[in-house]
């Protein structure tokens, strides 16, 4: 996100006050015409059309059940080259005394930190969040990349599992490094592919521990295609070119699913949490072929309610015929402004409560000046209360083999 973009949402949420240092465009709202033509010539990126249609508008301060937000960042590795994260040292995003008041106002009853890193790291991770508040953070592990060019890799990794899961760690996070970034020596050479047979030890180890896995491969498939004036996500990839997975020697979107599937074929007693909506929330038919060929598979929606609220009646029925297997989460990242569909304040939270309990239409997906997934706006899906139990807290409850008491 570019510094003025930035500047406005921090501005819209009241964090920087309007006439401080940095300098402001000289855009006073008058547009002018180009000599005679009668037509005026706006940027698109000063563009941001007030709606105006009249229909209700809900309110949800507090979700109608519990919550555990499945997918949230609440560290770091604080060292990463080429995309992929090296060594134990974590970098902490914030404090429980911090997020704890957003999460009692919000309804959210626990909090995953996925990002918990490995060894010492998630060490310090659990210590700093779960140890004091169990019964409100849960932390995962990951792998350690650096390693995976040893040969005694697989090994290794399955005992590194076996030793988070002593540590507290509840489950393994797997970040699109793999597919997109981890290459044969750590971050050069060839691409390392998902369905490697060196991390076979590393799902199987999940499997018999309980620890469901976590897994985000791939990204929208806009992310794949050049970012051009005919790209739906033309903002966003100008704002983050580094999300852009057009060309250099990236596989295709349909290449890294179909890897992915290989590993859910080959370890079914490992339970899988396809994040992202498998990734694929704007093509359900492809993620519903998943879900009925994989039934270790379930989904979770971070940063994805963009994408399902503007196929609502679609995204109403994959929520009922999947509703044991759809799990909340927001991909939350405290201070994250550069990602305002991520920022863990209370209106992200109220955006994804009112999409899945009302009906309102045409409402933000994203608590920000333009919508920064793409230009639309989203429809609620007003799911019964059985429904909403099962997403918001009893889905995850159980892969996570929680007793919850409510
Ligand atoms: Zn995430």
């Amino acid at each position: 996100m570019g510094e003025m973009n930035r500047r406005r949402l921090l501005e819209s949420m009241g964090i920087v006050a309007v006439g401080s240092t940095l300098p402001m465009p000289d855009f006073s709202g008058q547009l002018k015409s180009p000599e005679g033509s009668g037509k005026m010539r706006l940027d698109l990126s000063e563009f941001q059309p007030k709606s105006m249609l009249h229909v209700p508008e809900t309110k949800v301060s507090r979700s109608k059940y519990p919550v555990i937000d499945i997918h949230t960042h609440l560290s770091i590795r604080a060292k990463s080259v080429h995309g992929v994260g090296i060594g134990e040292k974590m970098e902490f995003l914030a404090t429980p005394e911090s997020v704890l008041p957003v999460m009692d106002r919000k309804n959210i009853k626990i909090m995953v930190n996925l990002t918990g890193g490995s060894g010492k790291g998630l060490e310090e991770a659990v210590q700093r969040f779960q140890q004091p508040h169990p019964d409100r953070f849960l932390t995962f592990t990951e792998p350690s990349w650096d390693h995976s060019n040893q040969p005694d890799y697989g090994k290794f990794q399955a005992d590194e599992i076996e030793h988070a899961h002593e540590t507290g760690a509840r489950g393994l996070k797997v970040l699109k490094t793999l597919g997109l970034y981890l290459r044969e020596n750590v971050s050069e050479g060839r691409l390392v592919k998902i369905d490697d047979p060196r991390f076979d030890s590393m799902w199987d180890a999940c499997g018999s521990l309980g620890m469901p896995v976590a897994i985000h491969v791939s990204d929208p498939e806009a992310f794949f295609l050049p970012t051009d004036r005919f790209n739906e996500r033309f903002e966003e990839l100008n704002n983050h070119p580094d999300w852009s997975f057009h060309g250099r020697d990236f596989p295709s979107n349909a290449e890294i699913m179909e890897a992915r599937n290989r590993v859910f074929a080959r370890h079914p007693k490992t339970q899988f949490i396809a994040l992202h909506v498998g990734n694929d929330a704007e093509n359900l038919p492809y993620v519903s072929e998943c879900m009925d060929r994989f039934s270790n598979m379930s989904v979770e929606l971070g940063a994805r309610v963009g994408e399902l609220g503007r196929q609502s009646r679609m995204s109403r029925k994959f929520f009922e015929k999947y509703q044991d297997r759809i799990i909340f989460g927001t991909d939350a990242v405290p201070n994250g402004a550069d990602t305002p569909q991520q920022i863990f304040i209370d209106q992200l939270y109220e955006i994804y409560y009112r999409f899945l309990e009302t009906e309102d239409e045409y409402f933000d997906y994203a608590p920000a000046p333009v919508p920064p997934q793409g230009r639309w706006r989203i429809y609620g899906i007003g799911l019964p209360d059985e429904i909403l139990k099962k997403v918001y807290y009893q889905n995850a409850a159980r892969l996570l083999k929680l007793q919850m008491k409510i």
